[in-house]
């Protein structure tokens, strides 16, 4: 019965996409869609996680399905709370006498009022106590690049709602930015392109499964065609299109350069020193959105710089956290915040 008396160390990575928690000693346990479905009149909590998306575009009046960590920050903290609280317990299982050590990242540009709001929400969401480490530095531990070395490392992690680029040397940021560009700005440029272009609403969904299939950051030669079903604006009845991979290149071009503008731009302030390491080490990305078809390609292409997609992207920064808890004393200045 020793085991149930000893403290959790947990750590947090809620994603503007998805939420995953790692729990020492056991690994990642849980993946989510960062969703919640409100009642409209009420304000009780109908669902959290998978369930709360299913719902995206099938809901009646009465349900509200929000994104909380739209772009990176939370949009909503009452909501965010309820769901920390609500990850803690499905990770844990409910039955634990000892609150958890909780560890969660953060965006790198997170302003010190957000900052402090995350880290409210995690004590009031369970927390015995709260450790917040920027996004970029768990997503290098957790693709495994030695941050401790004073060695310039680049990581760019694509996820929903963010691209965030950044150079880490001796445990720390040295430079970075972040653009409010990734995966769901191509989904909506999708959807847009297919209303201009075809006449065809097409939901949130349909847009992101047809990304994830069949976008290319780069024409592909031969093109590829492929069919895909939504309503027609002009009839409003239901209707079969056929689409080209080549065509949604143009169709999110001016997504992909903002992405490629944001990387170019760190590149160009870094020192000298640090461009030398970054040209020997490479790129490497993280995040659901760096396995967008060729888009490593791209970044190579634009940039001159080898680039390498982490093997765990979607999972880098999660089990970074796992690094980091596991080698507290190790990481202590990679930590921003500790409550
Ligand atoms: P966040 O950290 O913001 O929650 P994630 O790193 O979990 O984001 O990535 C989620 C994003 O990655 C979504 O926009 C999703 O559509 C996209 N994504 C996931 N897998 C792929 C894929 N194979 N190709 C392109 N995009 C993908
Ligand atoms: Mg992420």
């Amino acid at each position: 019965m020793f085991w149930m008396f000893t403290r959790k160390k947990i750590g947090i990575d809620l994603g503007t996409a998805n939420t995953l928690v790692f729990v020492e000693g056991k690994g990642i346990v849980l993946q989510e869609p960062t969703v919640v479905a409100v009642h409209s009149v009420t304000g009780k909590i109908e669902a959290i996680g998978s369930e709360a998306k299913e719902m995206v575009g099938r809901t009646p009046d009465t349900v509200i399905v929000y994104k909380p960590m739209q772009d990176g920050v939370i949009a909503d903290f009452k909501i965010t709370q309820l769901m920390i609280r609500y990850f803690i317990d499905k990770a844990l299982g409910k039955k634990y006498f000892l609150k958890p050590d909780v560890l969660v990242s953060v965006p790198a540009g997170i302003s010190s009022t957000e900052k402090r709001a995350v880290v409210e929400a995690t004590l009031a969401g369970g927390a015995h106590s709260a450790v917040i480490v920027k996004e970029p530095i768990l997503a290098a531990l957790g693709a495994g690049i030695p941050i401790n070395k004073s060695q310039g490392f680049m990581v760019i992690d694509i996820g929903g709602g963010t691209t965030d680029v950044a150079v880490i040397s001796v445990g720390g940021i040295v430079s970075c930015t972040s653009v409010k560009c990734a995966g769901n700005k191509i989904d909506a440029a999708l959807i847009e392109y297919c209303k201009r272009a075809h006449g065809l609403a097409i939901g949130e969904q349909t847009a992101e499964d047809i990304k994830k299939e069949h976008i290319s950051a780069l024409l592909l030669s031969p093109d590829e065609t492929f069919t895909i079903k939504g309503r027609d604006l002009i009839n409003g009845l239901p209707k079969t299109v056929t689409l080209s991979s080549n065509e949604l290149v143009k169709a999110i071009d001016s997504e992909l350069k903002q992405i490629v503008r944001a990387i170019k731009e760190v590149l160009q302030k870094i020192p000298p020193e640090l461009a030398s390491d970054i040209i020997d080490g490479g790129i490497t990305m993280t995040g659901g959105t760096s396995q967008l078809r060729n888009l490593s390609a791209l970044i190579e292409k634009q940039t001159g710089v080898h680039v390498r997609v982490a093997e765990n992207a979607l999972f880098s920064v999660v089990e970074g956290t796992g690094v980091l808890l596991a080698h507290l004393h190790d990481y202590q200045r990679s930590i921003l915040i500790k409550k």
